[in-house]
């Protein structure tokens, strides 16, 4: 077995949710929603899978879908993309994400995370040949240290990952934290891969700043959203990642030998999806936001320190505000087993050889109200 694989446990989002079902608890724990997405995109899908295509999709996706996402991007973010040179169809995000290291990672290459990180990206940077450089960010606030970047960066940088808004911590990057990156990467020539697929999450009425937008970004950043998200469907496995042409043709050759192809007619549910009026994202925003102030609530009225989310369906809290001494993991086992509410420990989302902090964990409130409501009364009564 491939070391880089041997050596890595289960993805805690699985093991989590195999526990919260083995003792009936509230699964707070793996981030997806509890009611599907839009009636309108699942009477779609439903009538394109009898009408079809069923067969093979285009390589880099259907023209309808690649469209929206250029009108997307036009849309939410003054960006003008060519629809047939600069976007790709991915199978959900994580397939994107891994396509994008294959594809601008070699032997040799470093590339920089910063942590903590959403699980996959340390395994598929070093799957392809490089050496992941997290940069471990610092609680409670996670802010990017200019000091910090510099350090990281070696003459072997190639590319660093960018999460905003992001996931385990729910920090939005602040302006100046995007400048800086930037500026680094027009400094050493680098290749930001920007995992955005919360872009469509950002609460208190602050807009998505995507880093491609930023001076000389343009022509090095490959931006991924995932319809998983943004339409609440997190099982149909779509993505989309925009890019300049010279990304976007290295990210194709990947991508046709990871995935070759997503499937053709929920690429067409997800295109009608992307070109929703704007009621739709500024209903489901404010929906997560309500669900963002009841989980804060609930968890504070149970006795938790919860650090600020500004973005993302996901909050965490210092388990040592309840007076718990254990590590994360096995506050999270404890909760999971006795007071029925899983949730997941941010150690989880570190490099192994640069562990972080074992003292948080997270609560994803993407639940029915009575859901959450429910949590926070398991575990009012638990500590
Ligand atoms: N992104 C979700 C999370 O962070 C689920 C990911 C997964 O199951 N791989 O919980």
């Amino acid at each position: 077995l491939n070391p880089v694989f041997a050596e890595r446990p289960v993805t805690i989002f699985a093991v989590m949710s195999a526990l919260a079902n083995e003792h009936g608890a509230i699964n707070l724990g793996q981030g997806f929603p509890d009611e599907d997405g839009p009636r309108a995109l699942l009477d779609a899908a439903a009538r394109f899978v009898v009408e079809g295509p069923n067969q093979y999709a285009p390589v880099t996706g259907i023209p309808e879908l690649r469209q929206a996402v250029a009108r997307a991007n036009g849309r939410f973010y003054g960006l003008d993309v060519d629809w047939e040179r600069e976007t790709l169809v991915v199978s959900g995000a994580t397939e994107g994400l891994a396509a994008s290291f294959l594809a601008f990672l070699q032997p040799g290459d470093e590339a920089i995370v910063l942590a903590p990180f959403y699980d996959s990206y340390a395994p598929m940077i070093e799957a392809a040949g490089a050496r992941a450089r997290p940069i471990n960010l610092e609680p409670p606030d996670w802010r990017l240290a200019e000091e910090a970047l510099a350090a990281a960066i070696t003459p072997k940088t190639k590319l660093i990952a960018v999460n905003s808004p992001h996931n385990p911590t729910g920090k939005v990057l602040a302006d100046d934290e995007l400048a800086l990156i930037a500026d680094v990467c027009r400094a050493h020539d680098l290749i930001a891969v920007c995992d955005e697929v919360y872009e469509h999450l950002i609460f208190d009425g602050r807009p998505h700043r995507p880093l491609m937008t930023l001076p000389g970004m343009r022509e090095r950043t490959v931006r991924i959203g995932s319809a998983g998200k943004t339409f609440s469907l997190t099982g149909w496995r779509i993505g989309y990642a925009t890019g300049p042409e010279h990304l976007i043709a290295g990210l194709v050759k990947a991508h046709q030998f990871v995935a070759y192809t997503t499937p053709a007619h929920l690429q067409r549910a997800v295109a009608l999806g992307l070109d929703f009026g704007d009621d739709y994202y500024e209903r489901f925003v404010a929906e997560m936001q309500q669900k963002r102030d009841r989980m804060r609530a609930g968890l504070e009225a149970a006795g938790f320190d919860v650090l600020p989310c500004e973005g993302t369906y996901f909050m965490t809290v210092d388990i040592r505000s309840v007076g718990y001494d254990g590590d994360d993991m096995a506050f999270c086992r404890e909760i999971t087993q006795k007071a029925k509410v899983a949730a997941v420990p941010v150690s989880s989302f570190y490099h192994p050889a640069a562990p972080g902090p074992r003292r948080y964990a997270r609560f994803c409130f993407c639940k029915k109200d009575d859901v959450l409501e429910e949590a926070a009364r398991r575990l009012k009564s638990y500590f």
